[in-house]
């Protein structure tokens, strides 16, 4: 008998995708800047309540716009995690920074906002605060930091669309913020992204650099006769056929959101136990935190962890680690010009094990992988506790 793979991510379609897709030809308009990037972009507006939004085609554009327009030059510094996706740096590289790697606080797989000010120098020139798995880290105590500081702030919010702080969205409290629409992440269309402005004076400038530092924008609006080269600027903007796309998965956000949570709730539940047993640490959602179910992921004792996930990879379970922190990476090496000790980071990344987590998991699935871990755990014994 072959066994069925319970595979670790499914994109789906939300519903509308191809007959979004079907209507084009309608418009005869199969680039940026189309009918249905403008209705992504309200839709951004009025749900997420940023003050402007630009569809890109990556969240990883979306830092590289952020890069250009703060202005980052060779020898500036930026302060960000070690535990985060390559581009949330890159993009500051890019532009000849400094990287600044923080270590991770003890509750969550965020960066410990603690270390934030003693890591300010006169070159310090902006934080980026990541929002692991969609949870926030604690915003008001950060927006304090750069306010005082005068530091840009920047949200990577690649994982967290919908996901809140308090009362407000992520992604609403850094001059700047972005959103990836990657298939991997909870709302997609194949790969895309967002820039989010909330500081006013980016929000001309920002279209300039999505449009290859031509003044695009404003002989669309028919402002000017001829469109020229302005600024710096690449090819950042997300075509209609994907915008189509992302349109139909937008719309059912909060459907697709809810659905993710009721089963990173249920894996919770199935979990709790290992927990209590010494076995496991299950996520720590914050007070102020309320997330979109974007990861489930647990925290076993780094001797075990490579067993347990080739003992569930053989089990046909597709579960992963995640990020080769950047501070131990070959080239993260180089961009921060730096050896570091980051021993939280170093520790949480070799103990972490993401769940398989999409909508078409069962909930006995996550019964068959639950039984699993028990028989690991048997198995291992003393070695395993915490
Ligand atoms: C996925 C991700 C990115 C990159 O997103 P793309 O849309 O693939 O460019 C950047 N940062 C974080 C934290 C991510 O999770």
């Amino acid at each position: 008998m072959i066994k069925k793979k319970i595979i670790f991510n499914l994109p789906k379609l939300a519903g509308n995708e191809l007959k979004n897709f079907n209507s084009l030809n309608k418009y005869n308009h199969y680039s940026s800047n189309g009918y249905f990037t403008k209705k992504c972009k309200s839709w951004l507006i009025k749900n997420i309540k940023c003050k402007d939004a630009i569809l890109v085609n990556s969240c990883t554009a979306a830092l590289e716009i952020s890069a250009i327009l703060i202005d980052i030059k060779p020898g500036d510094e930026v302060i960000m995690p070690s535990y985060t996706f390559v581009s949330t740096a890159n993009a500051f590289v890019l532009r000849g920074a400094k990287i600044i790697f923080i270590d991770l606080d003890k509750e969550t797989l965020n960066m410990n906002i603690n270390l934030i000010e003693k890591n300010i120098t006169k070159k310090t020139k902006a934080i980026v605060t990541v929002h692991y798995a969609g949870i926030s880290v604690d915003l008001d105590k950060i927006v304090k930091i750069a306010k005082k500081n005068k530091l840009f702030l920047i949200e990577d919010a690649a994982q967290a669309i919908l996901s809140k702080y308090k009362d407000r969205y992520l992604g609403t409290f850094g001059d700047l913020a972005t959103f990836s629409f990657h298939e991997t992440k909870n709302i997609h269309c194949g790969e895309g992204g967002a820039l989010l402005i909330n500081n006013k004076k980016f929000i001309k400038r920002a279209s300039i650099i999505k449009d290859k530092g031509t003044n695009r924008n404003d002989f669309n609006k028919k402002l000017v006769k001829k469109y020229y080269w302005v600024d710096l600027g690449s090819s950042y903007g997300l075509n209609e056929i994907n915008a189509s796309f992302l349109y139909s998965q937008l719309i059912s956000a909060k459907k697709i959101n809810n659905s993710r949570l009721k089963i990173w709730k249920f894996y919770y539940r199935q979990f709790k136990h290992f927990e209590s047993e010494k076995k496991m640490l299950l996520p720590f959602i914050p007070n102020y935190s309320h997330f979109n179910g974007h990861i489930f992921y647990i925290i076993v004792k780094k001797d075990i962890r490579n067993r347990l996930l080739n003992f569930l990879n053989k089990n046909y379970v597709m579960a992963l680690f995640h990020y080769v922190p950047l501070h131990n990476s070959p080239f993260g090496k180089i961009a921060s010009k730096k050896r570091y000790n980051l021993e939280l980071t170093d520790l949480k990344s070799n103990s972490i094990i993401r769940m398989p987590l999409h909508l078409s998991i069962k909930k006995s699935d996550i019964i068959k992988i639950k039984k699993l871990m028990i028989k690991f755990f048997s198995q291992e014994g003393s070695k395993a506790l915490l």
